[in-house]
């Protein structure tokens, strides 16, 4: 077989799968496994394929197959131009967090924050604190993570980027405000699980890799948001900032939330869909 044939089998399997884009994944398998790109596939098309090289292939695009993520098979991804690990037991990065991080940044420019101490709660793997410390190098960013396995990817992502202004802390959002009692932030964000509990086994197949208390937001979704707003607002200085990720139909509830505790200059940010993704509050007192 040659690499060509091995590269047009994998697409009809992948597509046969339901695979929404079996070239692009076939190509990122390729690269990864194989270290070939589009390029050394064109030179080498007809070159015989390794037993080797073809079983490691087959073996992944079987896994693919399955529903198995494609940011989990190759263990990186990429957001905001930067790079993650990831893995089982960390939520892949989405491309709808970039606009929660660019309301985010507008809101501190437009607050004047010049070196802000930044908090951010159910961190995961670190996309948003690491982009926010890269895009803001005078900011100080606290990174909490509750699970083990989560803050292991949490940790090499913030040494894979150098980031020297990000600490990563170990902490239940539920059960551990006090170990931030003495500190003070200008910033508080989170992109928390909200998915309705119920609501999770019909997620596409992929999500179901993932870990289910970085998605579930509880019986209606918004546990965490009432948490965070109703108890660790008091966390933050005068004009503080809050900022959270939103899932679908959320905006009206956690904006009567944060009116409701005390902030005002609701903001909001829409992803590719036109989805409220995005929402911030200001709490001047
Ligand atoms: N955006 C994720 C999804 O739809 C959910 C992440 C979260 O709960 N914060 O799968």
């Amino acid at each position: 077989m040659t690499y060509n044939t091995l590269y047009r089998n994998t697409i009809m399997l992948l597509k046969k799968a339901g695979n929404e884009a079996p070239a692009f994944d076939t190509m990122c398998l390729f690269e990864d496994i194989l270290g070939m790109n589009r390029h050394s596939l064109i030179i080498n098309g007809n070159v015989e394929v390794s037993e080797n090289d073809r079983k490691k292939i087959e073996a992944s695009a079987q896994k693919r197959a399955e529903g198995y993520p494609l940011q989990y098979i190759l263990g990186k991804w990429s957001f905001m131009d930067f790079d993650f690990f990831v893995g089982e037991g960390v939520l892949i990065p989405r491309e709808d967090t970039s606009v929660v991080v660019k309301l985010c940044i507008d809101e501190i420019k437009t607050l004047k924050k010049e070196a802000p101490k930044i908090l951010d709660l159910c961190a995961g793997s670190g996309a948003i604190s690491v982009v926010l410390s890269k895009l803001i190098p005078q900011s100080t960013v606290t990174a909490v993570e509750l699970y083990e396995k989560a803050a292991y990817y949490l940790r090499k992502n913030i040494s894979l980027n150098q980031c020297k202004n990000i600490s990563s802390v170990i902490a239940d959002v539920f059960r551990d405000i006090s170990l931030f009692e003495n500190q003070q932030f200008d910033v508080i964000i989170s992109n928390p699980p909200y998915i309705i509990s119920s609501e999770i086994s019909q997620l596409q197949k992929e999500v179901r890799f993932e870990p289910e208390t970085a998605l579930s937001g509880g019986i209606d979704g918004f546990d965490f948001y009432r948490e965070i707003i109703g108890s660790w607002s008091r966390l933050l200085k005068k004009n503080g900032l809050m900022v959270f990720e939103l899932g679908e139909n959320q905006f009206d509830t956690v904006k009567n939330m944060l009116l409701e505790n005390g902030f005002s200059d609701i903001n909001y940010a829409l992803d590719i869909q036109k989805i409220k993704r995005g929402i911030s509050g200001i709490k001047y007192s």
